[in-house]
């Protein structure tokens, strides 16, 4: 039986001919990075035939194509000989990051802004060493799961997703971009260029999860806060929280970062916003966990969360 299906294998040398095959090959061509998910993907069909021959673990293959559905795209264009699609460029409050920037790269650069170290949170406990040595950042956002660990984290950030095709390129607010379980906005024919963060003193911002395992899990949540504390009241000036596996998308806690504004930064504030943000979601029973079991967990990496991004915010605490 074969593995994968026959298709094209792509590797353009420069961004202006990625485009151009997008252009031509629309939804037809799939840009692989990592292939952590990708490869993955292409490989489901073959998984769940043998797993239906051997009768073994069907219920759990089945549940996993949800996680990572069926691909088969007739072109594969791999993003490794683009120039510029890596690394994390910090200067002037703003931050660029290379979509092509592995999680292992961004977990131990050093490069992320403090304020962004929620981001480098996220990379450091996802998958496994194997696993953040390919993964990228722009693939686990383009992918648009709901569990996506940086996704989750960018969200809080409050990040910006530049999207180049052959007719221009437009900035994207990673809080529009997602519209369902593996869909966004992006176009067929677009290709994530960058991802952009602004950051300035007085900010913090961590991520946490929970999974049934410690690696090679996808998170049964994931939570980030985000948090601008002004250093002459001591009061929270701006926050964010985002969840994630508890939608069919990463999703904002508003009314439990709209709450914090104002407060100082206590055990107590933090507890009553982690109260409102398990509130504001409706997670699902799945083979992974139970909805009341999510909500709890969603109190407690809430809470947690925003006791670290204020820590970090008051310039006590390196990245844990
Ligand atoms: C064993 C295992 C464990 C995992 N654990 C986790 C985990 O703990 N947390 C988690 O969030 N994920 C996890 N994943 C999923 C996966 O590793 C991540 O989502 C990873 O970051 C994907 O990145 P990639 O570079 O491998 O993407 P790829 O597989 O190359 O691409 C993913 C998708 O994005 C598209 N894409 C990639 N780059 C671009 C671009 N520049 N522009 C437009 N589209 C693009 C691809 O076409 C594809 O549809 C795991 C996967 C495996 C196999």
């Amino acid at each position: 039986m074969r593995i994968l299906h026959e298709f094209i294998y792509e590797r353009p040398k420069s961004v202006d001919e990625a485009l151009a095959l997008l252009e031509k090959h629309k939804a037809g061509l799939a840009p692989l990075a990592g292939g952590t998910d990708l490869v993955v993907g292409m490989k489901m069909r073959s998984i769940l035939q043998i797993t239906e021959k051997a009768g073994t673990q069907q219920a759990k293959w089945r549940a996993a194509r949800r996680v990572q559905p069926i691909q088969k795209p007739a072109v594969v264009m791999s993003l490794a000989d683009l120039p510029d699609m890596k690394g994390v460029r910090a200067k002037s409050g703003r931050a660029w990051i290379g979509p092509n920037t592995t999680m292992a790269d961004l977990a131990s650069c050093g490069c992320v802004p403090q304020a962004l170290a929620a981001l480098a949170d996220a990379a450091a406990i996802m998958g496994s060493p194997l696993i953040r040595n390919r993964a990228t950042v722009g693939g686990n956002i383009m992918n648009a799961r709901p569990a996506a660990d940086t996704a989750v984290a960018f969200l809080a950030l409050g990040g910006t997703l530049l999207l180049a095709s052959r007719s221009g390129k437009r900035s994207v607010d990673v809080g529009s971009f997602f519209t369902g379980p593996g869909r966004s906005v992006r176009r067929d024919d677009e290709l994530l260029v960058g991802l952009e963060a602004e950051f300035r003193d007085g900010e913090g911002s961590a991520y946490f999860r929970m999974g049934n395992r410690r690696q090679l899990e996808i998170a049964l949540v994931g939570a980030s806060a985000w948090l601008r504390i002004d250093p002459r009241t001591g009061s929270i000036a701006a926050a964010r929280i985002a969840l994630g596996a508890v939608g069919p998308t990463p999703l904002p806690a508003q009314a439990a970062a709209a709450g914090l504004v104002g407060a100082k930064p206590t055990a107590e504030a933090f507890e009553a916003a982690a109260k409102t943000a398990r509130g504001e979601v409706k997670p699902i029973d799945d083979f992974r966990g139970s909805a009341a079991y999510r909500l709890e967990l969603v109190e407690t990496l809430v809470q947690r969360a925003l006791e670290t991004a204020a820590v970090r915010a008051l310039g006590k605490g390196a990245r844990a």
